[in-house]
C-alpha cells in the first residue's frame, strides 16, 4: 500500500540489459497494492534512497496488476554520476526503492494520426504508447539513438513507421528537430508526443505551433536537461 506520502514501496526482483544503452529493472511487492496505470506512457517518480527529494522521473515500461509487478527502462547516458546511474551500478535483486504516482495527461485522440519524437528517455513510453494503439491507427515515430544497436522496435496493430536517428556527437535533440522540420503543416487530425533534452523540445513545441498544431493536440516534455540534476521542465505538458 502507499505509505501517508503517496510513496508506494517495492523492491527489484530483476536487472536485464534490452539494449546496449536500456538496462530493464522490474519492481514488485505488496507495497504495489493501490498502485494502477490508467494510460500508457504515463510515469513514476522513482525514489532509490531514503531522501524524500530526489526522485527521477521514470516511465511506466509495462504493469503487470495481477502479479503487483512493473517495469522501468533505464536509458544510460554519459554522464554517469546521475543519481540513478550511480545506483544502477550496484543494484540487484532485493533493493529496495519508493515510487510517487503514476501520472501523465497523455491521452492518443482517436482518429488523430501521432507524430511520436524522442530520444532514448521516451523510448519506453513512445514504446508503450505504439504497443496500445488500436489496429487502424496511425503513427510516425521518430527516435534518436546513441549508437546504431539500439534500436528497439515495439510491436503494435496500428499501421506505425519507424525512424532511427543515430546522433553520435551531435547535439542531443538536433536530429529529431531536423526530422520535425520536415512534417509540414498540421491538419486538425494530427497528434504530437514529444520527449527529449529540454533545450531541443522548447524549440520543437514551439516548431509544432508554428505548424498549425492545436492546443491540446501536442505533447511536448523536456526529458532531461544538459548540465543540469533532476530537471523539471516547467513549460512541460506532463
Ligand atoms: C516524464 C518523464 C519520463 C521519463 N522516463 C524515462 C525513462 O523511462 N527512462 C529513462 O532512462 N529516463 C526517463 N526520463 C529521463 C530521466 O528522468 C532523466 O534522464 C534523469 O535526469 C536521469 O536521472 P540521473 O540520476 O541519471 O541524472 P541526474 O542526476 O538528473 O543528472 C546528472 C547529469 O546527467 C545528465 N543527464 C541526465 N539524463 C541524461 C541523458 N539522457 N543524456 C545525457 N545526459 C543526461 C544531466 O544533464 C546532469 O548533468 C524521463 C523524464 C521525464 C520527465
Amino acid at each position: 500500500m502507499a505509505d501517508g506520502y503517496g510513496f508506494h514501496e517495492g523492491e527489484v526482483t530483476a536487472i536485464r540489459e534490452v539494449s546496449p544503452s536500456m538496462r530493464r529493472v522490474t519492481i514488485a511487492g505488496r507495497g504495489l497494492a493501490g498502485f494502477d496505470v490508467s494510460a500508457p506512457g504515463q510515469w513514476i517518480k522513482l525514489f532509490v534512497d531514503d531522501s524524500p527529494r530526489g526522485g527521477r522521473a521514470m516511465t511506466v515500461r509495462d504493469w503487470r496488476i495481477d502479479r503487483l509487478e512493473l517495469d522501468i527502462d533505464i536509458a544510460s547516458h554519459p554522464t554517469s554520476d546521475g543519481l540513478v546511474g550511480r545506483w544502477l551500478q550496484s543494484a540487484a535483486s532485493g533493493s529496495r526503492v519508493r515510487l510517487a504516482g503514476p501520472r501523465s495527461t497523455f491521452r492518443h485522440l482517436p482518429g488523430h494520426k501521432l507524430h511520436l519524437f524522442g530520444d532514448e528517455t521516451a523510448l519506453p513510453a513512445i514504446s508503450a504508447i505504439v504497443e496500445h494503439l488500436p489496429s487502424g491507427a496511425e503513427a510516425f515515430a521518430c527516435i534518436e539513438i546513441r549508437r546504431p544497436d539500439a534500436v528497439l522496435e515495439a510491436a503494435s496493430m496500428a499501421d506505425v513507421t519507424w525512424r532511427w536517428l543515430v546522433c553520435g556527437t551531435e547535439t542531443p535533440g538536433a536530429g529529431l528537430l531536423r526530422c520535425c522540420r520536415e512534417l509540414g503543416c498540421a491538419s486538425g487530425s494530427d497528434q504530437a508526443f514529444v520527449g527529449c533534452e529540454a533545450t531541443a523540445a522548447r524549440e520543437i513545441r514551439q516548431l509544432l505551433q508554428a505548424a498549425g498544431f492545436a492546443p491540446g493536440t501536442a505533447h511536448v516534455s523536456g526529458y532531461w536537461k544538459a548540465g543540469a540534476r533532476e530537471h523539471v521542465d516547467a513549460e512541460s505538458d506532463y
